[in-house]
């Protein structure tokens, strides 16, 4: 079943079962405190914590998302993308906990014929807050699932809340048993690899005051409105239904690995390393693909970083599988073909995104050419010296960034394919003194309005967004 089919069955089911369908939001959030919006319910959290009251009680979105958090896990498992889309079902007071197992169990076994998934009820495991007898009675009752395949987890896997104080409560995943040749037995609390998670019912039930660390909160009240926040990995649910191997085999993002063998004439399967590769790319080039769509520009902070450092691990990717040439004017419209079906708009934008792209793709180019020669010189330096334990000095990671305009990442990145360690620590000490004396030479020259100025450097440092809390287990920085 195509990507495109498993969205349309998704807001299909729920439109006939009374849910408002709500368009996509952005993928820059309307809440300035989120860099990116990370989850179907971002949109809708001001109608959760009471703030704003929902024009309906029922509604269904399939949301496009970014989480940084995972760009390190990208390749690496079968279930991470940077972009990936989060099908999502709300209550706002409507129904609660039963009508949610409910509306997931109908979905996910009913026959693909009849307009459900048609999973076999078999190889569906579950579990459940530690204390939630309540959702554990319900899966035996409405589900028939056996007591061993719905497993007690706690506050770290299956309990969500913002973060803040405010609303909260235990939540319900459900995963699917991709069989003995994925990993051990004995369920998602055992391996999370052969127990694919595909869907978190958050049953939002409870006040909670204060969250001083991610456990370590309480609870003061029952909600007097109980919501039902869900998201479905619309990605993990193709991959399963496509009978492909992980999520960046399915119809839209696997055309971009197809255009990568061939750019590189290297072949997908043949090589762990090569392989990861090119899922990289396929993942990077359509998170790039549509965070410009959504009005990101490439830029040294916040958004615009994310976005820069996507864009150049594709570049490196496939200068790592031996293409030296620019890449993008080739990868970029496969992957807006695999996209526009559901997204029109990444068509009618793409004069406008290709422009963008393929810009960053040349500065990018120069930069490494100028930097390379220099990082390699001093990286074979630092083996010759210390061969035991070959480190750059922070003074060469922060020339290399100051002179040549080579991000520590990058450093970071390429000196660690050589085996050669960086002195993080000094760089950052060095890039904190170049602000220091930024700073105070504005305010050296003007005094005055300069103390402002050196204050609102400050406030833009302090105000870095960070992630959302939500739906990670912790805080990203990028
Ligand atoms: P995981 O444990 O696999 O990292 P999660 O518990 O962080 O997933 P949730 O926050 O519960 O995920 O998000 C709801 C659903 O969205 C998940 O059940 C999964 O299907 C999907 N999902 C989450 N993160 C990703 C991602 N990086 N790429 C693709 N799908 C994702
Ligand atoms: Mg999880
Ligand atoms: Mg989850
Ligand atoms: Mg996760």
């Amino acid at each position: 079943m195509r990507t495109a089919e498993i969205r349309q069955r998704w807001l299909d089911f729920f439109s006939t079962r009374g849910h408002a369908v709500v368009p996509s939001a952005s993928l820059i959030s309307e809440d300035p405190s989120l860099l990116f919006t990370v989850a179907g319910m971002v949109p809708f959290i001001p109608y959760m914590t009471g703030e704003r009251t929902p024009p309906w009680q029922r509604a269904t979105s399939v949301q496009k998302c970014v989480r940084t958090l995972d760009i390190e896990e990208v390749g690496k498992t079968t279930r991470h993308g940077t972009f990936f889309q989060m099908n999502g079902n709300f209550s706002f007071g409507d129904y609660f906990k039963e009508g949610a197992i409910r509306f997931a169990w109908e979905l996910i076994t009913t026959p693909q014929d009849q307009g459900g998934y048609g999973f076999d009820p078999d190889v569906i495991w579950v579990t459940v807050y530690h204390d939630d007898d309540e959702a554990f009675a319900l899966w035996k009752q409405v589900a028939g699932l056996p007591d061993e395949r719905i497993q007690r987890r706690g506050k770290k896997d299956n309990y969500w809340h913002t973060g803040q104080a405010g609303p909260a409560g235990p939540c319900s995943e459900i995963y699917v048993d991709r069989g003995p040749a994925y990993g051990k037995e004995g369920g998602p609390v055992a391996d999370e690899d052969r127990y694919l998670e595909i869907w978190n019912l958050v049953f939002m039930q409870y006040a909670i005051d204060e969250v001083r660390g991610k456990e370590d909160f309480r609870v003061v009240r029952e909600l007097d409105q109980k919501n039902i926040d869900t998201g479905m990995g619309l990605e993990r649910v193709a991959l399963l239904l496509q009978g492909v191997e992980n999520m960046y085999e399915i119809d839209e993002v696997y055309p971009v690995i197809a255009k990568a063998q061939e750019l590189s004439g290297r072949r997908y399967g043949a090589d762990h390393d090569d392989d990861v590769r090119m899922r990289v790319v396929a993942d990077h080039v359509r998170s790039a693909l549509m965070l410009v769509n959504d009005g990101v520009v490439p830029s040294n902070e916040g958004r615009g970083y994310v976005l820069r450092r996507l864009l150049r691990r594709t570049v490196r990717s496939m200068r790592l599988l031996g293409v030296e040439d620019r890449t993008f004017p080739a990868l970029f419209p496969v992957s807006r073909d695999a996209m526009k079906g559901s997204y029109p708009e990444v068509e009618s934008d793409f004069g406008r995104i290709s422009r963008l792209v393929y810009a960053e793709e040349e500065a990018f180019r120069r930069t490494l050419a100028a930097g390379t020669t220099i990082l390699d010189t001093a990286v074979a330096g630092v083996r010759a010296a210390t061969p035991e334990a070959p480190t750059l000095t922070g003074e060469q990671a922060f020339t290399l960034h100051d002179t040549y305009g080579f991000p520590i990442d990058l450093t970071l990145e390429m000196a660690a394919e050589q085996g050669v360690a960086v002195d993080e620590k000094a760089f950052r000490a060095l890039m904190q003194e170049q602000r220091q004396r930024a700073r105070a030479d504005a305010l050296a020259k003007k005094t005055g309005s300069a103390g402002t100025e050196a204050y609102q450097a400050l406030q833009r440092d302090l105000a870095a967004p960070v992630e959302f809390l939500g739906y990670t287990e912790t805080t990203a920085r990028v």
